[in-house]
C-alpha cells in the first residue's frame, strides 16, 4: 500500500527525537495525534503530514470490511501482506515475532491444522509498537469437517 502523503493531515510537531548511528540518523518526529514520523531531515515547518493517520483510517476500513463476512472472503491476507511491506516504520520487535510463533503454534496443536495455515495479523499501534492483533486460519476441508464433526452419517 502507498501512503498518499498529500491526503494526510497536517499534524503539529510536539518534539522531534534524533535517532539511529551515524551515517544513518534519521529523525523522529512526535505528533499531536500520538503517531510518529520518521524523515531524514528534521523538519522546519511546525506541522507535517502523518502518514499514520491516513494508515489508520485505510485500516479501519479493512476492519470494516473484515466484519463484513460476504466480501472479506480472500482478498485481505494479501492485502494486509503488501501493507506491511510499505508501512512507513515499524520497531523491530523480536517478542512480537515470538509471542505470533507461540500462537501459532497453540493453534496448530488445538486446531490440528498445519503451520502455514495460521496466520497472525501484527499491528502497529499508537506507540508505533507492533502486536499481534487477530488470526486468520485457512482451514482445509478435511480439518473443517473434523472440528465440525462433519461426516457423510450426519444429517444436514
Ligand atoms: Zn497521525
Amino acid at each position: 500500500m502507498k501512503v498518499n502523503l498529500k491526503k494526510a493531515p497536517q499534524r503539529e510537531i510536539l518534539e522531534i527525537e534524533r535517532s539511529g548511528e551515524w551515517g544513518k540518523v534519521d529523525y523522529r518526529h512526535r505528533l499531536t495525534c500520538g503517531h510518529v514520523e520518521i524523515r531524514k531531515r528534521p523538519s522546519s515547518a511546525p506541522k507535517i503530514a502523518c502518514s499514520w493517520c491516513v494508515v489508520a483510517e485505510e485500516k479501519q476500513q479493512e476492519l470494516q470490511l473484515l466484519s463484513n463476512p460476504v466480501r472479506s472472503s480472500a482478498r485481505l491476507p494479501q492485502a494486509w501482506t503488501e501493507e506491511e511491506a510499505e508501512v512507513p516504520y515499524i520497531d523491530a520487535d523480536g517478542e512480537t515475532d515470538l509471542e505470533s510463533s507461540k500462537l501459532r503454534a497453540g493453534l496448530v496443536l488445538a486446531l490440528g491444522c498445519s503451520p502455514e495455515s495460521v496466520e497472525v495479523i501484527t499491528e502497529v499501534d499508537e506507540n508505533g509498537d507492533l502486536s499481534a492483533r487477530y488470526v486468520v486460519v485457512f482451514m482445509d476441508i478435511v480439518v473443517a469437517k473434523r472440528l465440525a464433526r462433519f461426516d457423510s452419517d450426519t444429517p444436514i
